[in-house]
């Protein structure tokens, strides 16, 4: 869907529940707004928990969505020599074609980082009918099976998206995280210390509790190359654990993915 289409949807959808859309548009501009809304709808959808925070204190889930694309391997580089862990929740087709970044994701995988779901090509789930959400799900699946030989039990999403339907379809099956934190990145590209300001402030207010979820997308170039490492500087200093989420909640590596 053009964007400003995609935009239109969404004011459609949701302008009882918020004022103000962004101007411009991108994949995530209606994310932060939708959480808000999401959040009253999934909770009353009983037997499925959806995740917001970490329960591990002291740490701290830097989460990348949109990807793979071109900034992959650099954000990989920078993990890797700060010694910290990310989960990236991948598309198979949005900004990049995931069948053109294998090498990218074979390597975030074998790192360590988690690989989990951000649907095969972004669609507001909420739109779909239980087959196409399941569409959207197994589509992805499969791909991530032939790189990294599993399929993930996490997912976000996209917008954050989710109703009844959305929740017990796909809560049926994955974890459903969301995130506590939103670096709005998107809303503004260039200024990276905006984004870098969320998790100082959460830091600050924090004092050591740990546990939040950021969320940023791999997509943006001055996420990729200023803000993560500057992240990962301000929350190592003050000894936090850079960890993937499936490690903030406790949960062993072998339950972040299916054969
Ligand atoms: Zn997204």
């Amino acid at each position: 869907m053009a964007p400003i289409a995609r935009l239109a949807m969404a004011v459609l959808l949701f302008s009882a529940t918020f004022i103000n859309a962004a101007p411009t548009a991108t994949n995530h501009q209606n994310d932060h707004e939708i959480r808000h809304f999401s959040r009253a709808v999934a909770e009353a959808v009983p037997g499925v928990k959806l995740v917001y925070k970490c329960t591990v204190p002291n740490t701290m889930a830097i989460t990348f969505d949109d990807g793979p694309f071109e900034y992959t391997k650099q954000i990989l580089k920078i993990f890797k020599d700060k010694k910290a862990k990310a989960t990236f929740f991948v598309n198979g087709d949005n900004n990049g074609k995931i069948a053109d970044y294998k090498d990218a994701v074979k390597q975030a995988y074998n790192e360590g980082h988690q690989i989990a779901s951000h649907t095969w090509d972004h669609k507001d789930l909420t739109t779909l009918s239980v087959s196409e959400i399941n569409s959207e799900m197994s589509k992805l699946d499969d791909a991530l099976r032939g790189i990294i030989g599993v399929a993930p039990t996490y997912m976000r999403p996209p917008y954050g998206a989710i109703n009844d339907l959305v929740t017990k379809t796909v809560g049926a099956k994955y974890t459903i995280v969301i995130w506590s934190q939103d670096t709005n990145d998107w809303r503004h590209e260039d200024d990276w210390k905006a984004s870098l300001k969320v998790y100082q402030d959460n830091v600050k207010s924090a004092k050591g509790k740990g546990g939040e979820i950021f969320l940023q997308h791999e997509t943006i170039k001055l996420t990729a190359l200023e803000l993560a490492p500057k992240a990962i500087d301000f929350a190592q200093k003050k000894k936090w654990k850079l960890v993937t989420v499936g490690e903030c909640l406790g949960k062993s590596k072998d339950t972040w993915y299916r054969k």
